[in-house]
């Protein structure tokens, strides 16, 4: 997805509006599926082009506790300043334009992985599954209740239980 900001650059165009989208589909291995939509405009502002964008993220993750799918919604506001060179200066709040373009998937990606939260929970009060029994402990009881419990995984009951 590149977009051509030469008319910009060269002052044919002062605004240059963006509407694309595209699927994320496996980004991390929590997004089951979904698509990234960015809206939004490119201005030119003499010396730079100023790109702000809404992100709208609509996914079907897997819950980081008990592994259920489940909807997973948000936005994102992503402004960079977009230039064709770089001086000395701080590097890391502008994007550098080749050949006057720009990789706006390459940007939105890593602006993406960037603001994703680090865990879902398919609820707030998702008690998770049970590691000795594997029960979804949301939607049953655990059944190793006075049963052995592998050492190793005594720990990890112990652990969510806090
Ligand atoms: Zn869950
Ligand atoms: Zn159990």
């Amino acid at each position: 997805m590149i977009i051509d900001l030469k008319p910009l650059i060269c002052g044919e165009k002062r605004e240059l509006n963006i509407d694309e989208s595209f699927d994320i589909s496996g980004l991390t291995a929590d997004i089951v599926s979904g698509t990234a939509q960015l809206r939004g405009k490119c201005i030119d502002r003499v010396g730079f082009v100023d790109m702000s964008l809404d992100v709208e993220l609509d996914l079907i993750v897997s819950c980081s506790r008990c592994a259920t799918d489940h909807k997973f919604k948000e936005s994102y506001k992503m402004e960079y300043p977009l230039v064709t060179a770089l001086d000395n200066e701080d590097t890391d709040e502008f994007v550098l334009l080749t050949d006057g373009k720009l990789d706006l998937l390459e940007t939105a990606t890593e602006f993406i992985l960037i603001n994703l939260p680090s865990i879902y929970l398919c609820d707030e009060d998702c008690k998770g599954v049970c590691p000795g029994c594997g029960v979804n402990l949301n939607k049953g009881e655990c059944k190793c209740e006075g049963k052995e419990v592998d050492p190793r995984l005594a720990k990890l009951l112990d652990y969510l239980k806090k």
